[in-house]
């Protein structure tokens, strides 16, 4: 990345800096392990909604998983095609739903029983079936950060397997629905790879309640939520998608002809993106010395968010470390990168890489402070 470093100081700081070659690497992966088990993956677009980086999961085959409807219209503008097109959200609208229905996706993967039967009510009002999979939730603990765990009872997400008895009651008098499929997500950011195997072992007993009611499911859909190396990316460009599909294709129990899905987000995008940001000014408190950026939360509410921490590196010192707080320039004291880092001396002007922020990075620019939206560039642009 310090080879970049003349390309970047002709860019207007901050941006953001997708390595492209890295995503293919990361999508020839992806595209071997889950090929080997026959299994379909949807890209999460809420992760990143860039249209080179959609492109790009076209280019590959992938499906779109969306969480609105205008993600649902971006991935139709881009060229996904409908029947790769599943449709997620505990709040859809009427809108929504009917962008979804008029186009005629894959499934909605429905999150309650009366947003089924509001999905119901919206076919029937245009004389079609609408497929749909029912989100349920496994009450499996994914180890996360509790913002993005989303598969435990308490969780707005899903319809809890105690309800299942009233879903299959209601779910006999709605005639424009077709059932095709059940869904999971439990969360993102998962490192530890037995949540996955918990996951399957509920999931194989939550097919028996169907199989009781004699209901034959096409689909299963697993969800994303698998985690990346924040800490040390160079280490860990490309998560482990072997093991990955493995742990399913080893503990699930499929009926015949069955397909499985997956939802991938972070674990495809994120490593592939940088936020370029320079250095305005050092500042020497009482205990600690300040690097102040001029990227802030408005372009990277993670760490704020989340308490996430992102690797930096300067790209322009290669001096002894020192530490320091590396902090943007919105009037907020949670708009700290990282605390206490090590880092080269660094001075004014010296150019420094947030890294594995392609994915829930760029998506959430905000113009708070009525600050400028920063750009995206592409390496193969380059
Ligand atoms: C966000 C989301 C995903 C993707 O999660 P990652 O952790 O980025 O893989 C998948 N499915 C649903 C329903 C989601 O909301």
């Amino acid at each position: 990345m310090k080879k970049l470093e003349n390309t970047f100081r002709k860019l207007k700081t901050p941006f953001y800096w997708y390595d492209m070659e890295l995503l293919t690497q990361t999508l020839d992966i992806v595209k071997e392990e889950s090929g080997k088990h026959g299994y379909h993956i949807h890209y999460a677009v809420k992760a990143n909604a860039n249209k080179p980086i959609l492109n790009k999961m076209i280019q590959y085959g992938l499906g779109a998983d969306c969480v609105s409807g205008n993600e649902v219209l971006r991935s139709l503008e881009v060229g996904f095609s409908p029947k790769d097109i599943v449709f997620a959200g505990v709040g859809k609208t009427d809108e929504e739903i009917n962008i979804g229905l008029e186009n005629d996706i894959f499934a909605f993967n429905v999150e309650s029983i009366q947003e089924m039967e509001v999905i119901n009510e919206l076919a029937e009002r245009k004389n079609i079936k609408a497929r749909i999979a029912l989100r349920l939730n496994p009450n499996v603990e994914a180890f996360t950060h509790k913002y993005i765990t989303t598969g435990l009872n308490e969780n707005k997400f899903g319809i809890n397997i105690e309800n299942l008895d009233a879903v299959f009651s209601i779910l006999i008098k709605l005639t424009n629905i077709e059932l095709t499929g059940i869904h999971f997500h439990i969360g993102s950011q998962i490192t530890d790879m037995n949540v996955y195997k918990n996951l399957c072992i509920r999931v194989n007993k939550i097919q028996e309640l169907f199989t009781e009611k004699n209901i034959k499911l096409q689909h299963i859909n697993l969800g994303g939520g698998l985690g990346i190396n924040y800490n040390i990316p160079c280490e860990d460009l490309i998560p482990d998608f072997k093991t990955y599909f493995k742990i399913f294709a080893d503990n699930l129990k499929l009926k015949p002809n069955q397909q499985v899905h997956f939802e991938l987000g972070r674990s495809i995008v994120a490593q592939c993106g940088n936020l370029i940001t320079k250095v305005i000014y050092l500042k020497k408190g009482t205990q600690k010395e300040f690097v102040i950026v001029d990227a802030g939360l408005t372009e990277l509410i993670r760490p704020a968010l989340y308490e996430a921490k992102h690797q930096i590196k300067n790209l322009s010192s290669e001096l002894k470390e020192q530490t320091y707080d590396v902090v943007g320039p919105i009037c907020e004291s949670a708009d700290v990168f990282r605390k206490d880092m090590q880092l080269p001396k660094t001075k004014r002007g010296d150019l420094l890489a947030i890294k594995s922020v392609g994915a829930y990075g760029q998506v959430m620019t905000s113009q708070y402070n009525l600050r400028n939206i920063a750009k995206a560039y592409y390496s193969d642009e380059f």
